[in-house]
């Protein structure tokens, strides 16, 4: 039987490198390790870097267990501290040791590539259209010296279609795509919704590249701010600011807003006079022709009466009539509103909201709690208005 135990590795900062073999120059000084003899190591589960010396503040170790993520200072790094993007991330598949010499303990590591470590690989790939954290779940295998990992890594999917995507914080590597390095292929690219075709980039900073989100089960889909520009996918009585105050059928942009449910199941709904408006969140005059209008029914969508907004706290509207945004180009929290945006927090406020409304109830003392959100920080992810349309089903976004 395979020994299963913790080793430990007795140096603070990584003395050793290791070379990914998809490197063009070997570094210096690194040692790489043989498929024969990993073959003769014993297997652990895990294995500690560093040592906590009594009395000095300043040590510190890290332990790490297979299937943790880790970074690595890349081979040639000319720090030994680089920024937490200019990693490499591994995944421990394995950990294996050479029973006779306690200090040779090795990984065996997945890679997840950067967009600038599949740029080498591939012709006519763009890495400026990848986040800086962003990552690619490869099928590259290494083995790595433990002394090489540097801490563990917080590595999550992100899949941009899911409404209820949790946060990603900033030092959060993420990916949306994996890469096939023997066929030199990548599989599940970034989906590009946009008008224009290219797909979102959270790392961009300008606020035209802001993408707005349209979470309808018919759409879930996200558009730049530029592009619905381009389009003139812009609510009319929004561009003559006068008419949204006269008494016409247009539906005023914060009821369409805190209407512009996610899927909710369809015992939550009621109502069914309401669902030819609710169903579409349009007036007659902002649909499309009726050929091309999206084939919605009442099970896809909330129905909920909105009668009176009198019993809601103002901050919850506010939240709720906001649109769902994401991308650097925000005004949300830097640390984790900029990948995901404020989609989620957005996705239960309306939920929220519409409960409360459909049960004529008060929201609680602490609602704040259900959208997961500390109660100072609700206002931070309230993102402008701009008076933008979902070119696909012409709702407010
Ligand atoms: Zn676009
Ligand atoms: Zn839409």
């Amino acid at each position: 039987m395979q020994k299963k135990k913790q080793v430990g590795v007795g140096t603070k900062v990584p003395t050793k490198h290791t070379t990914r073999t998809d490197s063009e120059t070997p570094v210096e000084g690194s040692r790489t390790l043989s498929q024969e003899e990993w073959d003769t190591m014993s297997s652990y589960k895990s294995f500690v870097v560093g040592s906590e010396l009594k009395g000095d503040p300043e040590s510190h170790s890290q332990k790490f267990f297979v299937g943790n993520y880790g970074i690595i200072v890349p081979a040639g790094s000319e720090s030994l501290v680089p920024d937490l993007h200019e990693h490499w991330v591994g995944k421990i598949k394995e950990i294996r040791s050479d029973p006779d010499d306690n200090s040779e303990v090795w990984a065996k590591v997945q890679w997840l590539w950067s967009a600038e470590d599949v740029a080498e690989q591939r012709k006519r790939f763009d890495s400026n259209l990848y986040g800086k954290m962003e990552r690619f779940l490869s099928n590259k295998y290494d083995f790595v010296h433990a002394e090489c990992f540097q801490d563990l890594a917080s590595v999550v999917f992100y899949d941009e279609s899911n409404i209820m995507q949790p946060f990603i914080s900033e030092d959060t590597f993420y990916y949306r795509s994996t890469y096939d390095y023997k066929r030199n292929h990548i599989m599940g690219k970034p989906s590009a919704t946009c008008l224009c075709g290219v797909h979102y980039d959270p790392d961009k900073e300008e606020k035209d590249s802001i993408m707005h989100f349209c979470p309808r089960a018919s759409c879930k889909r996200s558009y730049h701010t530029s592009c619905l520009r381009k389009a003139n996918s812009v609510d009319e009585s929004w561009k003559n600011r006068d008419s949204r105050f006269k008494a016409t059928s247009t539906v005023p942009r914060y009821l369409q807003l805190e209407r512009m449910l996610p899927h909710i199941p369809a015992e939550q709904t009621r109502s069914p006079a309401d669902s030819v408006f609710l169903t579409t969140n349009a007036t007659p005059s902002q649909m499309p022709p009726r050929k091309r209008r999206p084939s919605v029914t009442a099970s896809q969508d909330t129905i909920v009466n909105f009668d009176t907004h009198a019993l809601i706290p103002l901050s919850l509207l506010a939240l709720a009539r906001s649109p769902m945004v994401k991308g650097a180009g925000t005004t949300l929290p830097r640390n984790i509103g900029v990948v995901t945006g404020n989609i989620a927090v957005v996705a239960r406020a309306r939920k929220l909201l519409a409960h409360l409304m459909e049960s004529e109830d008060f929201a609680r003392d602490n609602w704040e709690e259900s959208i997961g959100l500390p109660r100072e920080d609700i206002s931070t992810w309230v993102e402008e208005d701009e008076g933008l349309l979902c070119p696909n089903c012409r709702g407010a976004i």
